[in-house]
């Protein structure tokens, strides 16, 4: 059984349920390790992030459930940042916080120019993501992807983030193959071509479980296909409900490790007494 998620949100974000209420959740579920990451503040305004006059209250409400709960569960302090792909770059904010992780998840939600208004999300919503594709692609999904994951390539080599979030979330709204075809070869190179690069760092892919309790019938991020060419290239992993709601703390797990195991992997990565330690697979 996993006993790790390393991906929750609460309340001070987008999520539904306050931190205690995720913190209860994870114990019932019999999870023993688990990370609070709420979406880091934004250099603009939005109503998904946590916003910056409450980062410190966010911070002591996390020490408050570490102290707290510390008999029954290790809680540990993160938060999900954004990569943004026309700057290259973390926000200046968000590299002022690395240090006072115990781990960080990096992750790209934004398409394209933050100087626009509004700004265009990769999961938003299919037309939202559409008319981004539209205004700066010429309506070209494959250049936008393109791109897209060269930017994972260099956040991961630039920043070496613990986790790389939700590695192909680019697929949320492409139900029917509606923006591109998944099995094509050039959208295979350049994921194999991303993992190359992921290869390289230490950084670990999360497992991410959570997209299906929202938009039925996504999948886990990365696709099936992606996780064999991950232990090829020996690729470690973490477990990520990507949790926005207590009853999903451990959502699809049991098939997450079930699916895993069937890929060859028999490991998975979590943080006991402070430390990224493996933990066997099916046990
Ligand atoms: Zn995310
Ligand atoms: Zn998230």
């Amino acid at each position: 059984m996993i006993q790790a998620n390393y991906h929750i949100h609460s309340n001070f974000c987008d999520g539904k349920n306050t931190l205690e209420e995720m913190v209860q959740a994870a114990i019932k579920a019999g999870l023993t390790s688990i990370g609070l990451t709420g979406h880091m503040p934004l250099p603009f305004e939005n109503d998904w992030t946590i916003q910056t006059g409450d980062l410190d209250r966010y911070f002591a409400e996390v020490k408050r459930l570490i102290d707290l709960y510390q008999d029954q569960i290790e809680i540990y302090k993160s938060l999900e940042v954004d990569y943004f792909m026309d700057r290259h770059s973390i926000s200046e904010q968000a590299k002022g916080f690395l240090n006072e992780l115990d781990y960080v998840i990096m992750s790209i939600h934004t398409i394209k120019s933050l100087d626009v208004d509004p700004i265009y999300y990769i999961d938003e919503s299919r037309e939202n993501f559409a008319e981004a594709i539209s205004r700066f692609y010429s309506g070209n999904s494959q250049d936008f992807i393109k791109e897209y994951y060269q930017a994972i390539g260099h956040m991961v080599t630039a920043y070496q983030p613990e986790i790389l979030g939700h590695l192909d979330l680019i697929k949320k709204f492409n139900q029917d193959h509606f923006f591109f075809d998944d099995q094509e070869s050039w959208y295979k190179e350049l994921v194999t071509a991303c993992l190359d690069r992921i290869a390289a760092t230490k950084t670990m892919i999360e497992i991410n479980t959570g997209a299906d309790m929202r938009v039925p019938g996504v999948g886990r991020y990365p696709s099936d296909w992606i996780i064999p060419e991950m232990k090829k290239r020996e690729i470690p992993i973490t477990i990520g409900g990507d949790t926005h709601y207590d009853t999903g703390i451990a959502f699809l797990f049991d098939a997450a490790e079930n699916y895993l195991l069937e890929c060859g992997y028999t490991e998975y990565w979590m943080l006991k007494n402070g430390r990224w330690e493996t933990q066997p697979l099916g046990v």
